[in-house]
């Protein structure tokens, strides 16, 4: 670590997961920002505020079990908290602190009025009967609440929660108001004062800025190799999108295995199989691949659609793509952007790529809001616009500057983060 005087005491400097990535990314970014807002740096290192929750649930067999749940509102400078919940075994308050402290970053880039923020619970939900998950989403509505409401923090999905959960979310806020809110979370139900759009905003977002970089460098579309990994909300529509666009998707990998078809995977047919027998392999027309074959596979687009921490030192080496697009958040440690960059393999970043869900996720807000929906064709049309000049903005900084498009993406971010903070002043 450059900076450890920036850590604080509550932490192990030991295991500091995603949050010493995000450490060594803001340390980058110091030396290109106005030096106007260098006096403000700082905050971006320290998180407004983290709440740990314990989650008690009644299991169906009547034993009590408890979990940890968080919530971390990073910074709330541009506005009211917004970011995801995510349910998973390895969720930890670093890794939290670590996501919350992106989503201020990537609202920015992306202009949309919010800070950051994002919440967890420690917990394999695959274990969990319907029931019990209703009833620990519902729990730990209740013990974040004293955060939560639709102009101070809004949460949303993340890895393993969905619009299900949303509703459930809230309809307990709601129960505890008194009165139906439903701005309080986004990646609701259509039905429920969800956005069209919401569900593949994420993976139309990595689309979108993908196409205007492979623009940029060359590369069509039609006929372009693609490799996903990650094979969730995101994964699947970034790739059922690349094939719509006439690209191959040739490789696909999540956690039970890696597929592999070189004129490419029927994405529809692969989804189908995955939904009914619970993992990749077998898909039609497919053939399994190891994990090393799978990174070293020859595409010209690798979209990262998994989770933290997945190109690394080890595997960066060996990628063969012409870009990659960070569709999920800090999936390329620092060390491999250093290789990545030196082996001139260009990277989207997580902050700008996969921006879309949340700006999807504003749209739903303020039609939540103004109680006046909107049809789907207005709502890809405003994402579609938002993602290219934000992916312009982005482009032209990186190229006046001679710096990667993660720094400049930080740049405008946090830029936009500490003039509002400066603006705002420091009280008393
Ligand atoms: N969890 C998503 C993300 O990481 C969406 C957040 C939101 O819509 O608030 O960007």
């Amino acid at each position: 670590m450059e900076n450890t005087a920036k850590i604080p005491s509550y932490l192990s400097r030991d295991s500091l997961g995603p949050w010493e990535t995000y450490l060594v990314q803001i340390d980058r970014v110091e030396p290109y920002l106005d030096k106007a807002l260098l006096p403000w740096v700082e905050t971006l290192t320290r998180p407004k505020r983290s709440l740990i929750v314990d989650v008690p649930i009644r299991l169906d067999n009547g034993v009590i079990a408890h979990y940890e749940g968080y919530r971390v509102q990073h910074n709330l400078s541009r506005g009211p908290g917004k970011g995801g919940i995510r349910f998973h075994p390895e969720v930890t308050l670093t890794e939290v602190m670590a996501l919350s402290a992106w989503m201020t970053i990537k609202n920015a880039v992306v202009n949309v009025p919010y800070g950051g923020a994002k919440g967890g619970i420690r917990v394999d939900p695959k274990k969990l009967t319907i029931e019990e998950l209703e009833r620990l989403t519902r729990r730990y509505a209740s013990e974040i609440n004293i955060l939560i409401g639709p102009d101070k923090d809004i949460p949303a999905p993340d890895i393993n929660t969905n619009e299900q959960i949303m509703a459930w979310f809230m309809d307990t806020y709601s129960v505890n108001q008194g009165k139906t809110t439903t701005g309080v979370v986004t990646g609701k139900p259509v039905s429920l004062g969800g956005s069209l759009g919401r569900h593949d905003a994420t993976g139309r977002g990595v689309f979108i800025c993908t196409v205007e970089a492979a623009r940029h460098l060359g590369i069509a579309i039609a006929g372009a190799k693609v490799s996903i990994q990650g094979f969730g909300n995101v994964g699947e529509a970034a790739a059922r999108l690349f094939a719509d666009a006439g690209a191959k998707v040739v490789a696909i990998q999540d956690e039970t295995g890696s597929i592999h078809n070189g004129r490419g995977l029927d994405v529809r047919q692969v989804r189908k199989h995955r939904l009914e027998t619970g993992s990749l392999a077998g898909a039609p027309g497919s053939e399994p691949i190891s994990g090393d074959d799978f990174w070293g596979c020859e595409v010209d687009i690798l979209v990262a659609a998994a989770m933290e921490n997945q190109i690394t030192e080890k595997n960066a080496p060996a990628i063969r793509a012409k870009i990659v697009a960070e569709g999920a958040n800090g999936p390329t440690t620092p060390a491999a952007d250093l290789i990545l960059q030196e082996r001139n393999i260009l990277v989207i970043p997580d902050v700008l790529a996969n921006a879309g869900g949340v700006t999807v996720s504003y749209f739903e807000w303020v039609q939540d809001i103004s109680a006046f929906f909107w049809s789907e064709d207005e709502i890809n049309a405003r994402l579609d616009k938002i993602m290219r000049d934000a992916f312009a903005a982005v482009w032209e900084a990186a190229q006046s500057k001679g710096i990667l498009l993660r720094t400049a993406a930080f740049v405008l971010g946090c830029e936009r983060v500490l003039m509002a903070r400066k603006l705002r002043g420091l009280y008393p």
